[in-house]
């Protein structure tokens, strides 16, 4: 009986062995809750902060914090970073933001083509100084996901797909939330539905602890619009309806880790932007962004703060509000912006790909429009601006082609 329980015990350790990660001593964290679902592709790490340029950007840059050191995250000495099938920063191939770190590595989703010609999904890691590229493995994906938003989250990664087709001449966009186990396995379909293309969609994701949030704000042809939002349970499995309603479209939305939601408005008419709370399914207004001189256009909402924007002209960088989500004030004011003494030509639009962060440091990409120069000669520069009491102190972490600011 004794020898029972001992082979009983070893096939137990060797079943559960056979299906953890690779690597065992690995701890899958959480997704950055300033950079996760973003458009931004950042991520950081005790040492550096890692960057990529708009959602086609061919590199990865990095910026080391303790040397202040920025370029192409390349540590070959004889590379110029030309040849993306030699340079070791290569990101070609990647689709939708997803870089995070995992232990020493980082972690990103690309698209790959394999020897028959078929296009795969693939999870590549290297380390932090580019070395030990290696792919991970293809992700096990149903036809026709096409990712739009790519999230890694604890041991998963998480995906939004849209697939426009046509049904019966009716033209359709096929929506599905998937699971991809992160060391390897097929995905598991969370939902999936069909939303006429002829009514607006536009889908964010949040992640918080055992918590994925999914809104889903629509405008339909009359202009009536909706929102619902959804929570998955990592854990349990469970996908249901957290709130819902047949009010303005959401503009953006945040969860914090006690399971609160926080959703913003833009302005409207004579109307300012608004931040409410979702409180037992109702909406609870707690702030709007208006003062004597002006609204905030948009609000975005990160990590415990909301952002106004309000633009005087869009070839210029904008006043922002920054506030915590008890609406106290942390920044008031015109960004700074000695980053554009760099630009060569004349921007015609700032183009803030992002703006995310906390109450202590605010991340943007800015990807000028510049209209005395071809587009693939438009530069690109991630900021971080930390929130003090005089105001924003504002560092270039990385640009691309690299530039020196000085000062
Ligand atoms: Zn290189």
């Amino acid at each position: 009986m004794k020898k029972i329980l001992v082979i009983a015990f070893i096939l137990f350790v060797i079943s559960v062995l056979s299906c953890a990660p690779k690597n065992s001593a690995v701890t899958y964290p959480d997704s950055d809750p300033r950079f996760a679902g973003q458009l931004i592709d950042a991520a950081e790490s005790a040492d550096a902060y890692f960057w990529r340029p708009t959602i086609y950007g061919p590199l990865f840059y990095y910026y080391d914090k303790s040397t202040g050191e920025s370029g192409v995250l390349c540590s070959d000495p004889n590379c110029d970073h030309t040849e993306p099938e030699k340079c070791l920063g290569s990101a070609q191939g990647t689709g939708c933001p997803s870089l995070t770190i995992i232990g020493d590595r980082l972690f990103w989703i690309a698209t790959r083509q394999k020897q028959d010609k078929s296009y795969v999904y693939s999870i590549y890691s290297m380390r932090t100084d580019s070395t030990g590229r290696r792919i991970e493995h293809d992700l096990e994906l149903p036809n026709n996901t096409t990712p739009q938003i790519i999230l890694i989250h604890g041991d998963s990664i998480y995906i939004y797909s849209l697939f426009d087709t046509v049904e019966s001449g009716v033209p359709i966009n096929d929506v599905s939330l998937l699971r991809v186990p992160l060391y390897g396995g097929e995905a598991t379909t969370i939902t999936r539905f069909e939303n006429p293309a002829s009514e607006f969609l536009d889908v964010k994701v949040r992640a918080m602890g055992d918590s994925l949030y999914y809104l889903f704000s629509k405008g339909y042809e009359d202009g009536a619009e909706s929102n619902v939002i959804f929570r998955y349970d990592t854990v349990s499995r469970v996908f249901e309806s957290v709130y819902s309603d047949n009010g303005e479209a959401i503009r953006d939305f945040a969860a914090d880790e006690n399971g609160c939601l926080y959703v913003s408005y833009v302005a409207r008419e004579d109307r300012p932007a608004r931040v409410c709370r979702i409180e037992n399914g109702n909406l609870v207004k707690l702030f709007d962004f208006s003062d004597e001189d002006r609204y905030s256009r948009y609000v975005r909402l990160s990590d415990g703060i909301a952002i106004g924007e309000s633009y005087d002209d869009y070839a210029q960088m904008p006043t922002l509000w920054i506030r915590r989500l008890d609406g106290s004030t942390l920044f008031y004011g015109k960004l700074p912006d000695s980053f554009t003494n760099s630009i060569h030509g004349t921007v015609t639009f700032i183009n803030a790909i992002a703006f995310c962060g906390d109450d202590k440091y605010i991340f943007i990409s800015f990807e000028p429009i510049i209209s005395d120069l071809d587009f693939h000669e438009w530069p690109a520069f991630f900021i971080r601006y930390e929130i003090t009491e005089n105001g924003l102190i504002e560092t270039l972490l990385c640009s691309a082609p690299p530039v020196s600011i000085g000062g």
